[in-house]
């Protein structure tokens, strides 16, 4: 689309300037997740992050 009307700044491209791990491993399938070690809880990476958020939608 050649609509540009006023742009001030680039959008920020979020996830970017994530620091370099170490990262938590995803409790269901042990690849590393986005979240740091520290992170409380478990931890999942996007995929089964995703993949639980589908069951929840779809329970019932
Ligand atoms: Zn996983």
């Amino acid at each position: 689309m050649a609509d540009d009307y006023c742009s001030p700044a680039p959008a920020p491209s979020p996830g970017a300037a994530a620091a370099e791990g170490p990262f938590a491993e995803c409790v269901l399938c042990r690849e590393p997740t986005e979240y740091p070690e520290s992170t409380k809880g478990a931890t999942l990476c996007p995929v089964c992050e995703w993949q639980e958020a589908q069951r929840g939608a779809c329970s019932g």
